[in-house]
C-alpha cells in the first residue's frame, strides 16, 4: 500500500509546511489572499480524498460501490476546485483589474460549476492490478478537460493583463510544471495530480503569497510592498479609507542615542494598538514613517488620531518627536500619489507648521502639483538664464547714503505660476538639490553686476549675498567662490554672506572652516534673521560676524495695538539691540516700513536699515539710477 500513496506523503508533507507557515503570519485582507486560502483549503480536502480514496480502491472488495463512488468524484471536485480558485487567484492579481459585474464572474465559474455537475452523474471506474491504482472513465476525462481549461485561461490572463515580469515568469513556471506533471500521469498511469497541484502552490506561496514578505521584519508590522498591494485593492474596489501617516521627525537623533535594536523595539510597542482593532491596519513605510490605514467613516477619524496619540504619548520617556498627517483615499490614486502627498507634507511641516496632525483630501494634489511645476520651473531656469538678481538697498542713517544692498533671487519666468517668491521656492532648492547651481547663478550675477564700472562708481561698501547651510555641504564652495571673485577681479571684502544662524548651526564643522577660508581672504559675514528660530546670544560672540540683520519680527511688535505687547517688545528689542551693539557688532534693522519704525530704530542706536520705506529690491538698472539719483539729491543739498 505505502508505494501507492508514496507521492501522495510527499505532497501532503510540503502541504502542511506550506500551511503552517501560511496561518503563523498577519496577512491582509486582500481579495487574492482570501483566494489563496480557498486554494490550500481546496488542496487540503483534495489531498485528504487522494488518500482515502486510494484506501477504498485498494479495498474495493470490502467497501459498498456507492461510498467509492462518491469519494472518486468528491476527489475529482475538490480537483477541479483548486484550479479553478487558482484561476480566480491569477485573475484577480491582474493589477488594475476593475472591478467586474456579477454576470463575468459567473461565466468564469461556469466550467467549474457546469462541468462539476456533469461529473456527478458521469461514469467512473477504477481498479487496482496490485501494483498500481487506475481511475478512468467520462468523469476523469471531464475533469482533465475542465482543468485544461482553466490552465488555458491562466495563460491567457497572465499575458493580457498587467503582472510584473517575475511574478509572470514564476506563474507560468508553475502551471506550466502542473501540466507536465499531468500529461506523466495520464502515459504512466502513476498518481501525481496531487503532487502537481502541490508543486504549483508552492511556487505562488514563495513567489507571491508568503505573509513574510509582506511584514516588516523589525517592528513585525506590515511593511511598505504591503502598502502598496493594499492601496492598489482599495483603488480596485474604491473603497473609502484613511491613511494616517505618523512620522518620526528625529529618527537619526533616537537611532544614535539609543540603537537600532531599541528603537525598533520602541516602534514594535508603538504600534501595537494595531492588534486590538480589524479596522486598522499598520505599515512601515520607510524607517522613520508609518501608516495607519483605517477602514472607516470621516468622523472617527480625529477619536482615532486622538487614540493613536495617547498610545504613542506611553513613550514619552524616550522624547519621540513626530507628527502626523491623514490623508482621505480620495486624493490618490495610487501608492505614488500617497508617497509624493506624504513627503510633500513633511517637507511643509519641516518648514512652517508644526501642529499636531494635517487632514488633507484631495485638494492636496494642487499643492504638490504646484510643487512639482515649482521644481521644473528651477530646473530650466538654472539650464536657461531664467533666473535675475534684485537688489535692495540698505540705508546709512549715519552718512545719509545708501551704503551697501542685498542680492535677492527671482524667477524670471512670471507667466507660468506668477509670481513666485524665493520664500517658496528657496527651501524647495534647497531640498532638491538644486541650490548649489542655483547659488552660483546668482553669486556669478553678482559679482559680474560689482565689476561694472558704473557700481564701481556707486562707491558701496558691500553688497549682501545669501547663502543657504546647505550650500555649504559642497566641499568645493570655496573654490567655486574664489574663482568667480577673481574672474571678475573684485575686491572679496565687497561681499557679504548673509547666513542664519539655524544653518550655521546644521551646517557644522564644515561650514565653519568654509566661513574661516572666505574670511581669510577678506569676505564678511552678516548673521541673517536674527529673531527668528532659536536665536541664541552665546552663537554671537562665537563666529566672527561683522554685521547682524534684526529681522522684522523682533521690529514689528514694538507697534502693536496691544499696548502692553508692544511695551514689552520695545524691551525686548531695546536689550538685544544693547547687547550686539556692546559686542561691537553692527546691526542692519529689516523689514523697515514706515517713519514711526524708522525714528525708534535710530533712537536705539540702530544705524543701518532696510525695508519698503526706503526702497523694494529691484533689478541691477533700476538700482543704479536709484542711487545716482539720490547721490545727485544729496550734493544738490550740499
Ligand atoms: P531674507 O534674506 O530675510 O531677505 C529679506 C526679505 O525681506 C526679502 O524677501 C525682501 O524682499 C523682504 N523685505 C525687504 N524689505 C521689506 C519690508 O519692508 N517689508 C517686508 N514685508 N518685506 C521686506 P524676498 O526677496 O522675498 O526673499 C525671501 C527670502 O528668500 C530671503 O529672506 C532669503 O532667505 C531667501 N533668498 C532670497 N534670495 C536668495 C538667494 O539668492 N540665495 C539664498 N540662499 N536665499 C535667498
Ligand atoms: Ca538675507
Ligand atoms: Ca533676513
Amino acid at each position: 500500500m505505502y508505494d501507492i500513496i508514496e507521492v501522495q506523503v510527499v505532497a501532503l508533507v510540503i502541504l502542511a509546511i506550506i500551511f503552517g507557515e501560511y496561518i503563523s503570519y498577519r496577512k491582509l485582507p486582500l481579495v487574492s489572499t482570501k483566494c489563496f486560502t480557498g486554494i490550500l483549503v481546496f488542496a487540503g480536502i483534495n489531498l485528504a480524498l487522494d488518500f482515502i480514496t486510494c484506501f477504498t480502491i485498494v479495498n474495493l472488495n470490502t467497501i459498498p460501490e456507492i461510498v467509492n463512488r462518491i469519494l472518486n468524484v468528491l476527489y475529482h471536485l475538490s480537483f477541479i476546485g483548486v484550479m479553478a480558485m487558482l484561476f480566480f487567484y491569477v485573475d484577480f492579481f491582474g493589477k488594475e483589474q476593475k472591478r467586474e459585474s456579477i454576470g463575468m464572474y459567473i461565466s468564469k465559474m461556469l466550467p467549474a460549476a457546469l462541468g462539476g455537475l456533469v461529473v456527478l452523474f458521469s461514469d467512473i471506474s477504477y481498479y487496482y492490478d496490485g501494483t498500481k491504482l487506475y481511475t478512468y472513465g467520462m468523469a476523469v476525462n471531464l475533469c482533465a478537460l475542465i482543468c485544461a481549461i482553466y490552465v488555458l485561461m491562466i495563460y491567457i490572463c497572465l499575458f493580457i493583463k498587467k503582472f510584473k515580469t517575475g511574478k509572470r515568469i514564476r506563474i507560468s513556471l508553475g502551471v506550466g510544471i502542473w501540466v507536465i506533471l499531468m500529461i506523466i500521469q495520464l502515459y504512466t498511469h502513476v498518481l501525481l495530480s496531487t503532487i502537481a497541484s502541490v508543486a504549483l502552490i508552492l511556487i505562488i506561496f514563495t513567489a507571491m503569497e508568503n505573509p513574510k514578505l509582506y511584514i516588516d521584519d523589525l517592528t513585525n508590522c506590515f511593511n511598505e510592498k504591503a502598502l502598496k498591494l493594499m492601496i492598489d485593492e482599495i483603488k480596485q474596489f474604491d473603497k473609502r479609507c484613511y491613511f494616517i501617516q505618523l512620522h518620526v521627525d528625529n529618527y537619526d537623533n533616537l537611532s544614535a542615542r539609543l540603537g537600532s535594536r531599541v528603537l525598533n523595539w520602541i516602534f514594535l510597542q508603538m504600534t501595537h494598538f494595531n492588534n486590538k482593532n480589524d479596522n486598522m491596519k499598520v505599515f512601515r513605510r520607510s524607517a522613520d514613517s508609518f501608516v495607519v490605514l483605517v477602514n472607516n467613516d470621516g468622523n472617527k477619524v480625529d477619536f482615532i488620531v486622538e487614540k493613536i496619540s495617547e498610545h504613542i504619548s506611553k513613550y514619552n520617556s524616550v522624547l519621540i518627536r513626530y507628527h502626523m498627517d491623514v490623508v482621505n483615499s480620495s486624493a490618490i490614486e495610487t501608492y505614488k500619489d500617497l508617497e509624493s502627498i506624504l513627503d510633500y507634507q513633511n517637507y511643509t511641516y519641516s518648514y512652517m507648521d508644526k501642529s499636531m496632525y494635517h487632514y488633507v483630501d484631495s485638494t492636496i494634489r494642487l499643492a504638490v502639483e504646484r510643487k512639482d511645476q515649482i521644481v521644473s520651473l528651477l530646473k530650466e531656469a538654472i539650464d536657461s538664464d531664467g533666473f535675475e538678481v534684485y537688489y535692495q538697498p540698505i540705508y546709512n542713517v549715519k552718512t545719509k547714503t545708501y551704503t551697501s544692498a542685498e542680492a535677492l533671487v527671482r524667477l524670471k519666468d512670471t507667466s507660468t505660476l506668477g509670481y513666485v517668491s524665493p520664500q517658496e521656492f528657496i527651501p524647495l532648492a534647497e531640498r532638491e538639490g538644486l541650490i548649489g547651481e542655483l547659488g552660483n547663478v546668482v553669486f556669478s550675477q553678482v559679482c559680474h553686476f560689482l565689476s561694472t564700472t558704473k557700481v564701481r562708481q556707486l562707491n558701496l561698501d558691500y553688497m549682501d549675498v545669501n547663502l543657504s547651510a546647505i550650500q555649504c555641504t559642497n566641499p568645493n564652495l570655496y573654490n567655486e567662490i574664489f574663482d568667480m571673485i577673481k574672474i571678475n577681479n573684485i575686491d572679496p571684502s565687497s561681499i557679504n554672506f548673509e547666513i542664519t544662524e539655524s544653518a550655521v548651526l546644521e551646517g557644522g564643522n564644515q561650514l565653519t572652516q568654509i566661513m574661516d577660508e572666505l574670511r581669510r581672504i577678506g569676505c564678511r559675514f552678516s548673521m541673517d534673521d536674527f529673531g527668528t528660530g532659536y536665536s541664541n546670544m552665546s552663537n554671537l560672540g562665537k563666529n566672527d560676524y561683522q554685521t547682524v540683520k534684526i529681522d522684522k519680527s523682533l521690529v514689528w511688535p514694538c507697534f502693536s495695538n496691544n499696548e502692553s505687547d508692544s511695551k514689552k517688545a520695545r524691551i525686548v528689542l531695546k536689550s538685544v539691540v544693547e547687547l550686539i551693539l556692546n559686542l561691537g557688532i553692527d546691526i542692519v534693522a529689516e523689514g523697515v516700513e514706515n517713519q514711526e519704525q524708522l525714528d525708534m530704530l535710530k533712537e536705539l542706536g540702530v544705524n543701518k536699515m532696510q525695508g519698503y520705506f526706503f526702497a523694494k529690491p529691484m533689478i541691477g538698472r533700476d538700482f543704479i539710477q536709484f542711487l545716482n539719483k539720490q547721490d545727485s539729491a544729496i550734493k544738490k543739498q550740499k
